[in-house]
């Protein structure tokens, strides 16, 4: 019988939380699986164990945070002449091999350099292979735990990180652009649940733009499901350009999104928000502009790509299939009316008496937002 088996990255290290993240990963994949089918998933000695051969959802473990690999395996009883024909089955017909067994389970009569001695002899009696331990092209897995064994010969790359859900919750302020996204994956990745908010401008956005918006947290929620709040930011936008001069009106933009941001994340229940702020790349993100716009939040505030190169990150939001839609044209709510120099050293005394002067219905905004699921 085939079976998936998954296998954690850094969950091991956890030590006493190791079952609460076991735990987590199952109930995540669980989720991610049901509406393929409901297979049996079980902890086992170190390993999560699905009873399904379903190529989709070798997909799906693809994609799921926190698993470093999993294989596709023949599951066998703990009995050598059935492990060896597992490993015969799964084994080239040329080229070179070897067998690396690992032994979980300690009470298994031989231990793992004997399996491997034994299981490479019956291989070469029947085909003509040869051993190569350095580097081989093809090595064939075993593992054994205490109720079974799993053989294969290939791994399915993971994308390793923490299963979502054991970091708790973040806001991740969305915009069309490529950063934004590599962002949010970066949340999941470490274990955040995401709740994704996205600020427009009902009259420059087209609906294509709205379009793109749920196009890229669908493709976010294919690593963990989403919420998406569409908040909308026109009258607070068009109260900003009657009352701050062109060259704040960035880092006002700005940091009101923040404290709308904030309003969410206090609604549910986040501890904090996520940007895809990038030191240096634009006017609005000097590290003086960066301190002004952050300083409006009650939460504090991450960027995790703040010291890639753009081509790193062009190149994880192709990885993560973002890319593809954040190219897509795109009318960003905040070059509206601003200023050709905007300041690059705003100060938090000066913005804050010229926000004294408007009033920006920040809490209607958010009563107003349409909120999403996603996965
Ligand atoms: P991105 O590629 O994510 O747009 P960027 O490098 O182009 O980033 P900006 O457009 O200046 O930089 O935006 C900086 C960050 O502010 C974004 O990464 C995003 O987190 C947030 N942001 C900007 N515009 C919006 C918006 N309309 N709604 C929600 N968040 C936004
Ligand atoms: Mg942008």
């Amino acid at each position: 019988m085939r079976v998936y088996v998954v296998h954690y990255s850094e969950i091991a290290l956890k030590g006493k939380n190791r079952s609460y993240f076991e735990k987590k990963l199952v109930r995540n994949i669980k989720n991610k699986i049901k509406d393929i089918e409901t297979p049996e998933i079980r902890r086992e000695y170190g390993r999560i164990v699905i009873e399904s051969d379903n190529p989709e959802i070798r997909r799906i473990l693809e994609k799921t945070p926190g698993i470093k690999y999993s294989a596709l395996a023949i599951m066998t009883d703990l009995e050598m002449d059935e492990i060896v024909r597992a490993a015969i089955d799964v084994s080239p017909n040329s080229g070179t091999f070897r067998v690396e067994t690992k032994r979980g389970f300690k009470e298994f009569p031989l231990n793992s350099v004997e399996v491997n001695r034994i299981v490479g002899e019956e291989i070469l009696k029947r085909k003509s292979l040869r051993v190569d331990l350095k580097n081989p092209e093809k090595t064939i897995y075993i593992e054994i735990s205490n109720r079974n064994a799993y053989v294969y010969s290939e791994r399915i790359d993971g994308i390793g990180g923490l299963p979502v859900g054991v970091s708790g919750r973040v806001i991740c302020l969305l915009s069309g652009g490529i950063d934004s996204p590599v962002s949010a994956f970066m949340a999941m990745k470490r274990g955040a649940e995401v709740v994704a908010v996205h600020f427009f401008n009902s009259t420059i956005h087209s609906p294509a733009v709205r379009r793109k918006i749920h196009d890229i947290a669908k493709r976010l929620s294919e690593f963990h499901r989403i919420k998406l709040y569409m908040v909308p930011f026109r009258e607070i936008q068009l109260e900003i350009i009657r009352c701050i001069p062109s060259d704040h009106r960035m880092v006002v933009y700005r940091r009101s999104m923040m404290r709308m941001a904030s309003m969410i994340a206090e609604k549910e229940k986040a501890e904090g928000i996520f940007t895809g702020d990038n030191l240096g790349q634009v006017a609005s993100q000097t590290l003086a502009n960066m301190s002004v716009i952050y300083s409006a939040s009650k939460h504090p505030v991450f960027a995790p790509l703040i010291g890639l190169d753009k081509e790193e990150i062009v190149e994880l939001a192709k990885r993560i299939g973002t890319y593809e839609i954040s190219i897509q044209p795109y009318e960003d709510c905040c070059s509206l009316l601003v200023s050709k120099h905007p300041v690059t050293n705003a100060s938090l005394e000066d913005v804050e008496r010229m926000e004294e002067m408007c009033s920006l219905k920040e809490d209607r905004a958010v009563g107003n937002a349409e909120v999403f699921e996603y996965g």
